[in-house]
């Protein structure tokens, strides 16, 4: 007789939540491995080279940010390593929350600064300078 799992009839959801999250994986993993054949092993920031045994620290970016977007040419990817993709991200948050504001720019040049610091200080100098 055959003894399969089918018949307790309470896992239904918790298989689709799982089926839906390796279609995911399924699909990050494609453009993962269709980018490592596209491209060199080479971080697109620093330059630094990779292979079969660090390979896991080359990560591909979105270039406009959608994960989405993913075109068979390539053209929306780029490869970077873990620390030049933090850095690209981090940069684009800055740019999506100063984006609306002008003025003084120069004010903060390089340094270690985070975004949500400056941001604050920014909230501050606002409320403190201008009657
Ligand atoms: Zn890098
Ligand atoms: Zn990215």
């Amino acid at each position: 007789m055959s003894s399969n799992k089918a018949g307790t009839g309470s896992d239904g959801l918790g298989n689709l939540v799982k089926e839906a999250k390796r279609l995911r994986e399924d699909r990050e993993k494609g453009y993962r491995e269709k980018a490592l054949k596209m491209y060199p092993w080479v971080c697109g920031r620093c330059g630094r080279e990779f292979s079969g045994k660090n390979l896991r620290m080359l990560t591909v970016h979105h270039r406009d940010h959608n994960h989405d977007n993913n075109p068979p040419d390539g053209s929306n990817w780029e490869l970077l390593c873990l620390y030049c993709h933090d850095n690209e991200h981090s940069r684009f948050i800055e740019e999506a929350e100063y984006g609306g504001t002008s003025g003084n720019a120069s004010e903060d040049s390089g340094g270690t600064h985070r975004p949500f610091a400056d941001l604050a200080d920014m909230l501050k100098k606002q409320q403190n300078g201008k009657d």
